[in-house]
């Protein structure tokens, strides 16, 4: 019997048989994360239901040397999820409970694989959410979100993941269930493992449950859509916005190729008049009165720091601006091979940069005569200094050809990056296709010292191997 064959007859005695898959086709399934450039292979896919059952399965894994992969709702865009190396998955999605909401605490008790929008549905009723947002809500897991401390648009107002989580319990390689900060607000008792877990990308310890801390859900939601000339009336109606709105919570820009190609992909028409506009800004404020919005709108106007612009007036049309956002990743992927970039730079110096990057891939990827071209796209959460830069390539190229040259472009975008002190995944994390990038961000000191927290999580380096770094 080889080990995987021992490692699953260990698990049956305390697992129904429909909670392991081991069919080839189905465990590809879920092998795999949106990013979609590793091939994936898996032993086996496994679903507990309970933290004792991750408990036993890793234990048993921990005693037969078999790597295993957090998973949750696989929409991770950096290859963290995926098992391409004959792992086991380990799939938290039937561990969805929601319960406990206490609206004293402010916080409400979740299973890893509860759904992020599943969590804002549970909560809002009762005039709570969990302010954790974007736009694969609808499938990403709590766990998940907290693996990879998931950003999103609302990060200028509520910050990261990392905020809105008051405890966690999570099940270490060799089957140790540790709690870790429970419910308290206040714990001062030396290191505080909650926070290692949070953007450990499920190489540490497998998370199971967590206690989210809650935020009262605004009064009234405000969301502006603007065409402007360029990018640096961007960051000036930014500044305008952050100097004088106190509750502005969103602030998201696209460049024109993102928003002709949301609105071919999804049937839309223009939010706005696009006119000769190279630059478009999703806005959205939080319980401001319709008085106040008019001034600002009237002061942005006079300012001439947009072309044209509209005010979502019913929570039917704020929805259908945050489409022309949310839709554009979808927009870019669909039917594409892309090569993605996630990166952040301190907020006062990203005109600087949107300037130099933007003109070194215009110029990298300049169209010439016949045939297709690959396309360069920016977008991203501006007010948090994070760009998105995805190159998709042509219907129908070679698909590896393809990949290998879009990234011969990383090293030159990283060695700028590196001046500005920015970071090489500002919200996606490092999984498998940033690994090689992590040095641009990190230092050799800090990745050693990852290294050796690794060695006491996880000594035989079982769990999540080769996501974020090497052994
Ligand atoms: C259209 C689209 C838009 C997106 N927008 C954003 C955005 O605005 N901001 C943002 O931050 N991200 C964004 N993402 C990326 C992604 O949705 C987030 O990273 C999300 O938090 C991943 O959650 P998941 O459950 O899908 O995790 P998965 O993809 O399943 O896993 C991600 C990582 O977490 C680990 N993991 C999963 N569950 C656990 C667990 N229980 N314990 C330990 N480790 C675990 C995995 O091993 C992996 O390393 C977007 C993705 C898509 C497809």
């Amino acid at each position: 019997m080889n080990h995987i064959d021992a490692f699953l007859t260990q698990i049956r005695a305390f697992l129904q048989e429909s909670q392991i898959l081991t069919d080839a086709n189905e465990c590809a399934h879920y092998a795999q994360d949106w990013s979609a450039v590793l091939t994936p292979n898996s032993a086996a896919t496994v679903f507990p239901e309970t933290t004792e059952q991750v408990s036993k399965i890793l234990s048993a894994a921990n005693s037969h040397s078999i790597s295993v992969v957090p998973s949750g709702g696989r929409t991770g865009l950096s290859g963290g999820a995926v098992a391409s190396n004959g792992e086991v998955v380990l799939s938290l999605v039937r561990m969805n409970k929601i319960a406990n909401l206490h609206l004293g605490a402010l916080t409400v008790q979740v299973g890893a694989g509860a759904i992020t929008q599943a969590v804002h549905e549970f909560c809002e009723p009762n005039g709570v959410t969990w302010p954790v947002d974007f736009a694969s809500k609808g499938s990403s897991c709590v766990g998940g979100n907290i693996a990879t401390n998931a950003g999103g648009v609302r990060v200028l107002r509520y910050g990261n993941t990392r905020n809105w989580i008051l405890g966690l319990t999570a099940v270490t390689m060799d089957g140790t269930v540790h709690e870790f900060n429970g419910e308290l607000e206040k714990n001062n008792t030396g290191f505080d493992f909650r926070q290692l877990m949070i953007g450990s990308e499920g190489t540490l310890a497998v998370v199971t449950e967590a206690t989210l801390k809650l935020a009262p859900l605004p009064r009234s939601r405000s969301v502006f859509f603007f065409s402007l000339e360029n990018f640096s009336s961007v960051v000036e109606l930014f500044a305008f916005a952050r100097s004088r709105i106190a509750t502005l919570s969103a602030f998201e820009c696209m460049d024109r190729p993102c928003l002709e190609t949301t609105m071919k992909h999804f049937l839309l028409k223009a939010p706005v008049n696009l006119g000769e506009s190279n630059a478009f800004v999703l806005m959205e404020v939080e319980n401001a009165a319709l008085e106040e919005c008019e001034v600002w709108l009237g002061e942005i106007f006079e300012a001439g720091l947009v072309v044209d612009g509209v005010m979502a007036q019913n929570d039917r049309e704020a929805k259908e601006l945050w489409h022309y956002r949310e839709g554009i990743a979808e927009s870019i992927l669909s039917g594409h091979d892309v090569h993605q970039e996630d990166v952040s730079v301190p907020v006062a110096r990203l005109a600087e940069f949107y300037s130099e990057i933007h003109s070194r891939y215009r110029k990298a990827f300049a169209p010439t005569n016949g045939g297709d071209q690959a396309k360069v796209y920016f977008f991203g959460h501006i007010g948090d200094g994070n760009l998105h830069i995805f190159i998709q390539g042509p219907k129908g190229v070679d698909r590896n050809q393809f990949l290998a040259d879009a990234k011969k472009t990383d090293l030159e975008l990283f060695k700028v990056l590196k001046n500005y002190k920015g970071s090489v995944s500002a919200e996606h994390g490092i999984g498998v296709l940033k690994r090689h990038a992590l040095h641009f961000s990190r230092t050799e000191a800090e990745i050693s010292l990852m290294r050796g927290l690794k060695n006491v999580f996880d000594p035989k380096g079982l769990l999540n191997p080769g996501k974020v770094f090497t052994i």
